[in-house]
């Protein structure tokens, strides 16, 4: 017998922090939720060992973080489900979000949270590399090369005070601009080019700038009625925290009226 496919009032792409606060603010509407995640929840903030500037913590870990706003989350009854979205179609008048292995998840509205990832290394420094160990973050594999050679790509602020941190635990540390040849006798290479939103999936769905993230005003709306955006994927000025929950509010919030309008 085939498999009843459940529907949802609103789906979330996405258990990063704006993802979660969509959440919240959805279920405690008494929207049915469900979040769909590709990896674990908490998104980017996972690996800070200290989280600044969220109201209310002087000092929190992004672990402890992720925690309690997930619990928030569960216990105002959203759902969590592990799949990566590869494809959202329309389905009538609601939205088939697929994830891997087909599996399929029906929605009347859907938030995308989808976040951004690091930049990944040219196709020539990637050649270089070869199989020597590729890092995007030093604080969580720095101490992996205590008194080793190492080098950090990249030209920015975060370049700079990645190459600052690794100064106090590696042998050496070369600090190379992107493209630039990788030196051989270097054990780990730090990547800290910048990062690039999670959208390679939402081409031809929604509305994209020329760097790939999703076109959208404060009121977190998509191109596509019933499509809405939050946080660091979207279009935007300031990518932290605060902006992410914020416009987690805004989108359930925009989701809920278009579900009651309907
Ligand atoms: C090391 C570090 C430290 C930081 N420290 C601070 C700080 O102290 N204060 C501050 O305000 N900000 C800080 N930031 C920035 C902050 O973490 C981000 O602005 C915020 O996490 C963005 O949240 P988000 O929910 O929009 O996206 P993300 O955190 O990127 O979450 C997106 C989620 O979507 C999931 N996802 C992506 N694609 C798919 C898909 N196809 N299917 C299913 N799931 C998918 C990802 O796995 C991820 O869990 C820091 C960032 C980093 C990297």
């Amino acid at each position: 017998m085939e498999e009843m496919v459940k529907k949802y009032d609103v789906i979330i792409v996405g258990a990063g922090i704006a993802g979660m606060t969509a959440a919240i603010y959805a279920a405690r509407a008494n929207k049915k939720v469900l979040i769909l995640e590709s990896s674990i929840e908490g998104g980017q903030i996972i690996n800070a060992i200290s989280v600044k500037n969220w109201p209310g913590e002087l000092t929190i870990s992004g672990v402890d973080l992720t925690r309690k706003v997930k619990e928030q989350a569960k216990e105002l009854g959203a759902e969590f489900n592990y799949t990566k979205v590869e494809k959202i179609e329309k389905n009538g008048d609601d939205w088939a979000i697929i994830g891997e292995g087909d599996e399929t998840f029906e929605a009347r509205s859907v938030i995308l949270a989808i976040g951004t990832e690091p930049r990944k290394l040219s196709e020539k420094q990637t050649a270089d590399a070869g199989t020597r160990a590729i890092s995007y973050c030093a604080t969580c594999d720095g101490a992996l090369y205590k008194n080793k050679p190492v080098v950090v790509v990249g030209s920015g602020n975060t370049a700079k005070h990645e190459t600052a941190y690794l100064k106090n635990i590696a042998s050496k540390v070369y600090h190379i601009h992107h493209d630039d040849p990788i030196p051989e006798d270097a054990v780990a290479i730090f990547v800290a080019i910048g990062r690039v939103p999670n959208t390679e999936f939402c081409k031809g769905l929604v509305d994209l700038d020329e760097g790939g993230y999703i076109v959208s005003g404060e009121d977190c709306k998509t191109s596509v009625p019933g499509i809405f955006v939050a946080g660091d994927c979207r279009t935007k000025n300031l990518r932290q925290l605060v902006t992410a929950a914020s416009d987690g509010a805004i989108a359930a919030t925009e989701a809920i009226k278009f579900l009651d309008s309907k």
